[in-house]
């Protein structure tokens, strides 16, 4: 295929964008209904809608779980978040949630497209007291991101480490568990998980389509069952409602998606402490 790229300005540094396949994080704009992403990721999206038209509510479930998960935490006290496959900025991004609660939490986010460090700017639009940090990285080498994070949070103190609609884009092969293992083992007792992730449980043979569209794209889609996803928490301890589907956790910490009870919204949340 060929490769058609363009060059996105980032203050002084051009980024490469590839125009000519889809992007997990641009399709993911689309769904928001943002303005991020190229015709491929639309094409793409609407192929998806096609096998099932509530991929817009689960992408806004999605995000309003982020929003809950990170207003609880920050209201246990934690003050220092690292969220990993960030994507495009989306208000409220992580940053302004937790800093709405604690003025001067730490944030450092992490994504490995190009387009996210393009638009990374308004990601850094903190509070005055607060900190804020984007690293262009791959959740696949976790020394690199640690080593990032470090510079600005402080791992003597609790960390939130939060994979949103991350890791079903990290395959076994590349070793999703053990990833998330090494992230975790860095940091202290009394740090949180955060993870959501899409599932084949409820929807298998839409699932397996767009599992299927999506790796002939060159996208890897690995979603999981419930299992495997509670295995992502192994060593830890589930914080009260456990395992949900997103919009069941903590309802009472925001506002319901419009639509989303209409039906299934294939996926899983959950968030867990380190002992
Ligand atoms: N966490 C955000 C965005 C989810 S979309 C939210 O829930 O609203 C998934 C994001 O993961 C995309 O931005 C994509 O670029 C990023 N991503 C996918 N694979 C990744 C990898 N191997 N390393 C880092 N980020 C990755």
């Amino acid at each position: 295929m060929q490769r058609i790229t363009e060059s996105v300005m980032t203050g002084q540094n051009p980024v490469q964008i590839d125009t000519s396949r889809p992007h997990p994080a641009r399709m993911y704009d689309w769904y928001l209904g943002g303005k991020d992403n190229y015709p491929v990721d639309e094409a793409m999206g609407r192929q998806m809608l096609t096998l099932d038209p509530r991929v817009p509510v689960m992408a806004r479930v999605n995000r309003a779980f982020m929003q809950r998960a990170t207003r609880w935490l920050a209201g246990q006290g934690v003050r220092q978040f690292l969220d990993v496959g960030t994507g495009i900025p989306t208000e409220p991004n992580l940053h302004q949630v937790a800093q709405r609660i604690t003025a001067d939490a730490r944030v450092v986010y992490c994504d490995n497209d190009p387009i996210v460090l393009a638009h990374a700017a308004a990601l850094l639009r903190g509070t005055d007291e607060g900190v804020t940090e984007y690293l262009q990285a791959d959740v696949r080498e976790p020394d690199v991101i640690l080593e990032g994070a470090r510079k600005v949070l402080d791992f003597g103190e609790p960390v939130a480490l939060s994979l949103i609609a991350l890791l079903h884009f990290v395959s076994d092969e590349d070793g999703a568990h053990e990833l998330v293992g090494r992230l975790l083992d860095a940091l202290p007792s009394g740090s949180y998980l955060v993870v959501s992730h899409a599932t084949a449980d409820f929807t298998p043979e839409e699932s397996k389509a767009a599992t299927d569209k999506l790796k002939a794209a060159g996208v890897t889609l690995a979603l999981r069952s419930r299992g495997e996803f509670a295995r992502f928490f192994d060593g830890l301890e589930l914080v009260e409602p456990g395992v949900q589907v997103p919009q069941q956790w903590h309802p009472e910490l925001g506002e319901p998606v419009p639509g989303q009870d209409d039906g299934v919204i294939p996926g899983y949340g959950a968030v867990a402490r380190k002992p």
